[in-house]
């Protein structure tokens, strides 16, 4: 069974050394400003990354808002959480 807090993968992420403006666009006082070709660059740098499911495992633990993180806008991963909280509803209900 993985460690959930087992953070390795990290080490083979296709982001790793790229600059976090790419993943998560600030503009100068700090506040996200993530335009629509960043996220294009950022989802296709994760479409060949080997740890994407960790990653959006890891992240589908965290609520944030913004940015590109494992393969996923946020708009998306508000969605996938969603769906897997359906899912295991599910699959407790069958089980019970
Ligand atoms: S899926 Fe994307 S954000 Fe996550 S580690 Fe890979 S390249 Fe980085």
């Amino acid at each position: 069974m993985r460690n959930l807090h087992d953070h390795a993968w990290r080490t083979r992420a296709e982001c790793r050394g790229l600059p976090l403006w790419l993943f998560y666009g600030f503009d100068d006082g700090g506040r996200p400003d993530h335009t629509a070709s960043c996220e294009q660059i950022a989802l296709r740098i994760c479409q060949r990354c080997p740890v994407a499911a960790e990653c959006l495992d890891d992240e589908l633990r965290h609520v944030n808002q913004y940015g590109i993180r494992g393969g996923m806008t946020a708009e998306e991963r508000r969605s996938e959480r969603r769906r897997r909280k359906r899912r295991a509803r599910q699959v407790r209900e069958v089980a019970a």
